[in-house]
């Protein structure tokens, strides 16, 4: 049998996603990238268009499309809150509609499906660190709802799909991420402060900086998806995929600050609606299940993902599409 298969990765123009084809393009693998670029640009997988196992096609997962496949890992979502806020309406069909047509095309391919799920699931948690039988604490008509209510649904929507229909699937929950691709704007902590302090701007501590988060780097995370994906013990999942180094945000504020060299001062803004307070994954499952641990820490993380704020130029991100 061929090792070499046929994968789908939506979404796969994103950060996450990008870091995913070039490892598989790089293992031999023939990889289709699926994306509307809402979140994304060309620029992030330009340097695999040239290569014969890689195709790109621009299109939206919440209309239906018929590839034959292997494999599919299904990203395609705004994942930062400013942009799945941008449009969250947009941001629900993305995660159910997107996950039904994926279900069926695995069903019919009799391909495996893994779900990139997401924390966000826990919502601002009362358990801590958190365990994947954890069942979460999440505000269902709050700003965050439409990502987290629509991860939630495509969960329930996977698990369905294998119970009913046999369909062979994996769900992974991922901490935040973080490296090099990350979008300049999309708001998140790390590329903020990152892009605030090389620019010498003030460095925007939301509240009074004590929440905390548990950073993974973006290869770290990749390692977990494709074990997840290749493992053949049938294990389901959900499992949670993160570095469990817990950090306040106002100690990754002061890393940055020292890491990049700059002399940028902390400002505080208020806390976003519903913000957790904090997070951790519990990644004992991923550990048993997958061996599978982070192995980069955040310094050395950060350096290299500043290191790549440092090569590119904030002015041709675009935000997102208007009237997207
Ligand atoms: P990202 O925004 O860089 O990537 C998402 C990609 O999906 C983008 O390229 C975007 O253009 C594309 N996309 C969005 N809507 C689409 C649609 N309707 N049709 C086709 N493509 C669409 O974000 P990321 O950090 O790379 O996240 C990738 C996946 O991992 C997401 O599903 C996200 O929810 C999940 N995740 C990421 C993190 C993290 O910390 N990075 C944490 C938890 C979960
Ligand atoms: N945050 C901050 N300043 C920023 C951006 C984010 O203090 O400029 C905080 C935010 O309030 C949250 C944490 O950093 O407590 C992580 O935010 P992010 O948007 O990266 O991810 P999420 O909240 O989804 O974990």
């Amino acid at each position: 049998m061929l090792s070499e298969k046929r994968i789908l990765v939506t979404g796969g123009a994103g950060f996450l996603g990008s870091h995913l084809c070039e490892r598989l393009v790089r293992t031999g693998h023939d990889v289709i990238c699926l994306d509307n670029f809402f979140t994304s640009q060309k620029t992030n997988v330009a340097h695999l268009l040239g290569e014969p196992n890689f195709e790109l096609i621009r299109h939206d997962i919440t209309v239906p499309i018929y590839l034959e496949v292997d494999q599919i890992y299904n990203l395609a979502c705004p994942a930062a809150p400013g942009h799945y806020q941008y449009n969250p309406i947009k941001t629900v069909k993305t995660s159910i509609l997107g996950a039904i047509h994926v279900l069926g095309m695995a069903k019919r391919c009799r391909a495996r499906v893994l779900q990139a799920s997401t924390s966000e699931v826990y919502g601002d948690p009362e358990v801590h660190p958190q365990v994947e039988s954890y069942r979460g604490s999440v505000n269902p008509i709050g700003p965050r709802a439409c990502y987290d209510e629509g991860k939630r649904a495509a969960e329930t929507l996977f698990m369905e799909y294998h119970r009913n229909n046999g369909v062979d699937v994996r769900i992974v929950r991922i901490f935040n991420t973080y490296g090099p691709r990350m979008h300049p704007f999309d708001g998140r902590v790390v590329s903020n402060f990152i892009r605030q302090a090389l620019a010498a701007q003030d460095i925007t501590l939301f509240g009074d900086g004590s929440q905390t988060r548990s950073f993974c780097y973006c290869l770290d995370l990749i390692d977990g998806l494709v074990r997840m994906m290749e493992q053949e013990d049938g294990f389901v999942g959900p499992v949670n995929l993160g570095n469990p180094d817990e950090f306040s945000i106002r100690e990754l504020a002061e890393l940055v600050i020292e890491l990049s060299g700059s002399d940028s001062s902390l400002v505080l803004e208020p806390l976003p609606e519903d913000d957790p307070v904090r997070r951790r994954p519990d990644i004992s499952l991923a550990r048993e299940k997958l061996q599978w641990q982070p192995r980069v820490s955040l310094r050395e993380g950060l350096e290299k993902t500043i290191d790549w704020f440092r090569t590119i130029d904030p002015a041709h991100y675009r935000p997102p599409t208007p009237n997207y």
